[in-house]
């Protein structure tokens, strides 16, 4: 098995915006969330996806294809501006971007590969971090 995955979303479907309604459809995969744009919450009857929506789930789509077709060396790379020796480096790098800084778990994150759960709506936006379990590696 291929083992290139340098980042992983964990956690796909849909959800509902409104704060009163607590529906949501973890089986919809990315692939299939065009035919749910503008569509409504079978509770509350609020839209669920708008196009803004779709257009960042997409674009977080290709953001992670194209970083788990990046080698180790040009992940490497992509941090080279910043010195990251320490698991309190990585955290404090990752808590200086407004993607990861509010995500459950990174005060215990350490450095390596992780996986993550993201929130596609309103922004793009990590909402919980954790270390993935590297064996054999
Ligand atoms: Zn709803």
């Amino acid at each position: 098995m291929e083992n290139k995955d340098n980042i992983e979303i964990i956690g796909s479907g849909l959800k509902c915006d409104n704060p009163k309604c607590d529906w949501n459809d973890e089986s919809i995969a990315n692939s299939e969330l065009d035919k749910w744009i503008n569509a409504k919450c079978p509770k509350c009857n609020e839209v669920v996806l708008t196009f803004e929506d779709y257009e960042r789930a997409m674009m977080l789509d290709i953001m992670v294809k194209v970083i788990n077709e990046m080698t180790p060396e040009e992940i490497e790379q992509l941090s080279k501006h910043k010195k990251i020796d320490t698991d309190e480096d990585f955290r404090n790098h990752l808590k200086s971007s407004d993607f990861y800084k509010d995500a459950e778990g990174i005060d215990s994150i350490e450095k390596g590969d992780v996986s993550f759960y993201v929130s596609t709506h309103n922004e793009i936006k990590c909402t919980s971090i954790k270390n993935v379990d590297n064996n054999g590696k």
